[in-house]
């Protein structure tokens, strides 16, 4: 790994699954601007809906999510009634029932809740949304705890798509991150959600976690592969403890260095690659008839919260505590205490923690972000003529553009950059030139490999 390269690693940069970043959205935001942006929507176009169920049965040291160990059944009962009553809430300030493309149960962990509240939850849905006949309705599930009960209650109620935390198979790894979940655990997960009827299989695995090797994560993904995923995200660990306090319970000596977790990434995207998957952006995979796939060849694949999705929709509604969604007036972040989330839905008003409108300027590089991150090319001038931009407006920037081309890391020609397979590993590095943000803030992020 060539020194220039390592520079540009270590910078400690966001992931842009939005842009505004969410350190950036503001408490002063309330409910009446969230109200106004959901009436003004157009009601003939599709949305999306993310629900978020913020309770784990068991706690991973790993875990950089706000979530909350849960023993007992009762705190999981009580959050999916209100999740029930904010679904209606929210459906009472748009200015029509809306189509639903797309939605999406994330947490946490959504299988956490008890099959009749997940039926219960989803019966709202279809009560206030016309979910269409193609829409793909996702689920996270924790093969640790997902009963046989609840895949067949996923089955029927019509789920495409369940995607698992596998992280890595290797025992000492398992132990050293506190997630014990042997393949055959979750070869009986997937079997079964696809007996189903559950036709899309995702997996999420990790890199950079203590005690692995390049020989444990490539056995990890020669038994994923005997599962036949349909997609599998690649993610390296982010270690910041100062933010995760969970992560403290992580042996810091374990931890591969920038070097090592460069060679694990490499072997492992080779692995995948070799195999027949597709690469998609910074860090996902898929077959080349999956969706995701379909979407990266022909230009249409975006990022959100949730990473890389084929969802198109402009809108994406927030349900549940913590959850962000979006408009096309901006973001909006659910109050992230489940007590204050529940009184404030419980009292029929939105249940608003923070927000940012966007500005024009928020548009543009948001845009030029999102391209770089999905397609690994953008035009400038283009982008800024699409949104009412002076034809300079990227030029304050050439002079890190013009380095970035010298250490062969994008190629500009014109107004055009192209990021190179050397530029590939450091991509979220090369997008942060666009982020206006992005300034005295190094503690904030994970490094970039
Ligand atoms: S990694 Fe997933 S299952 Fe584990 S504690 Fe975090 S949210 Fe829960």
């Amino acid at each position: 790994m060539s020194d220039i390269l390592k520079t540009y690693m270590n910078r400690n940069v966001p992931r842009y699954t939005s842009y505004p970043t969410a350190p950036h959205f503001s408490k002063d935001f309330d409910a009446t601007a969230y109200a106004s942006w959901l009436h003004d929507l157009p009601p003939k176009d599709a949305i999306s809906l993310y629900l978020h169920v913020p309770f784990c049965r068991q706690l991973c040291w790993y875990c950089g999510c706000n979530m909350k160990l849960a023993k007992r059944d009762e705190p999981i009962a009580q959050y999916a009634r209100t999740l029930v009553q904010e679904v209606g809430l929210v459906a009472g300030h748009l200015p029509d029932r809306m189509k639903v493309s797309h939605l999406h149960w994330g947490g946490g962990t959504p299988t956490a809740l008890v099959p009749d509240d997940l039926e219960r939850a989803m019966q709202a849905v279809h009560q206030h949304f016309t979910v269409t006949p193609d829409a793909e309705l996702a689920i996270e599930s924790d093969p640790r705890t997902l009963s046989a009960e609840m895949i067949a209650r996923i089955g029927k109620l019509g789920f495409t798509r369940a995607s698992f935390g596998v992280q890595e198979f290797d025992p000492k790894v398992q132990k050293a991150i506190n997630r014990i979940q042997p393949p055959d655990m979750v070869r009986r997960s997937v079997d079964g959600l696809r007996e189903a009827g559950v036709s899309g299989i995702n997996f999420d695995l990790i890199y950079g976690l203590p005690h692995q090797t390049v020989g444990t994560l490539l056995e990890t993904i020669d038994l994923c592969l005997e599962m036949e995923p349909d997609r599998i995200a690649l993610f390296g660990y982010a270690h910041v403890p100062w933010m995760a306090r969970k992560q403290r319970l992580i042996d810091e000596a374990a931890l591969p260095g920038p070097a090592e977790r460069l060679l694990q990434s490499k072997a492992a995207a080779k692995a995948l690659t070799d195999a027949g998957y597709m690469a998609i952006g910074l860090d996902h995979f898929a077959r080349p008839s999956d969706s995701m796939a379909l979407a990266a060849k022909t230009g249409t694949l975006r990022r959100n919260f949730q990473g890389y999705t084929t969802d198109l929709a402009d809108t994406m509604l927030g349900l549940g505590a913590t959850s962000i969604g979006r408009t096309p007036s901006g973001y909006v972040q659910n109050l992230s205490e489940t007590g204050a989330w529940a009184r404030a839905v419980e009292s029929a008003a939105l249940p608003v923690g923070k927000g940012v409108a966007f500005s024009m300027d928020d548009k543009l590089r948001g845009r030029v972000i999102e391209m770089i991150m999905c397609a690994g090319h953008v035009d400038l001038d283009q982008a800024g003529a699409n949104i009412g931009a002076a034809a300079n407006w990227y030029h304050p920037h050439i002079p890190e553009l013009d380095q970035m081309q010298a250490d062969g890391l994008i190629v500009r020609d014109g107004s055009r950059i192209s990021v190179t397979d050397k530029g590939a590993p450091v991509i979220r590095v090369i997008a942060s030139v666009f982020d206006s943000y992005l300034t005295g803030q190094p503690q904030k992020h994970a490094i970039a490999v």
